[in-house]
């Protein structure tokens, strides 16, 4: 079993449910004690989030890419960035170590193109709403991807940073979402990917009738599915 680098910490929230979902599907697959090997590096997210407020990604690709070269040398053989936006700096974290990255965006894809899906909605950050990284390389796997209106994905990314990073999940909240999430089937989406990884705390599989991927669960079985070959 391969020893997984998690860099983590954005938020702490989803870290635990890296943490739980790789020892979990881990013990599926292998049964009896046998638990993930990890190494995190869990970083403090608040200056990070406001360097990524400053525009200012070279720190935070920086910063990324030291934590992942810090795992290298401690023994991970892949890497895992546990969140969607970050992913953003993707490339500078690949080019600074030498072991695999396990790309979120190519995880949710694969279990998209799994399920039979061709148009799919994001919910995520504005960032990953916005920018080309994230809708562009689900479009270069095909997918045909919707976002919520402006006035949604501020709402959407409010709540993400102002509450669910801060492990706030309330009612009025996951209504808004779910409210959110219909709009988008009603426009066509088969499935909703959960773009984030605190959301999948807040909107749980039984909570709407169209299908979510929830993208921290997707990853960290993917990282488990590179670790054991
Ligand atoms: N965890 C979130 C995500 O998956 C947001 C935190 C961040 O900006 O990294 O995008």
């Amino acid at each position: 079993m391969k020893i997984i680098g998690l860099v983590g910490g954005m938020s702490w929230e989803s870290s635990l449910e890296y943490y739980r979902v790789m020892n979990e599907v881990v013990k599926a697959r292998l049964g009896g004690l046998h638990s993930a090997r990890i190494l995190m590096n869990s970083l403090d997210f608040a200056p990070l989030r406001e360097r990524m407020c400053a525009g200012d990604w070279a720190f935070v690709g920086g910063h990324l890419a030291d934590a992942a070269r810090t795992l290298e040398a401690a023994g991970a053989e892949l890497v895992v960035i546990g969140t969607n936006t970050m992913h953003k700096v993707a490339p500078e974290v690949e080019a600074a170590t030498s072991v695999p990255l396990v790309h979120i965006a190519d995880a949710t894809a694969e279990v998209a193109r799994a399920g039979g899906y061709s148009k799919v909605a994001l919910l995520g950050t504005i960032f990953t709403m916005e920018d080309d990284f994230y809708v562009g390389r689900l479009k270069e796997h095909g997918f045909e991807v919707l976002v919520p209106g402006a006035e949604d994905r501020k709402l959407v990314d409010r709540v993400i940073f102002d509450e669910l990073c801060k492990g706030t999940f309330s009612d009025s909240s996951r209504a808004e979402f779910l409210r959110v999430i219909d709009g988008l089937a009603a426009q066509g989406a088969e499935a909703v990917i959960l773009g984030c990884t605190e959301i999948g705390l807040l909107v749980r599989p039984g909570d709407t009738l169209v299908p979510t991927l929830d993208t921290c669960r997707i990853h960290a079985e993917a990282a488990v599915k590179a670790a054991l070959g």
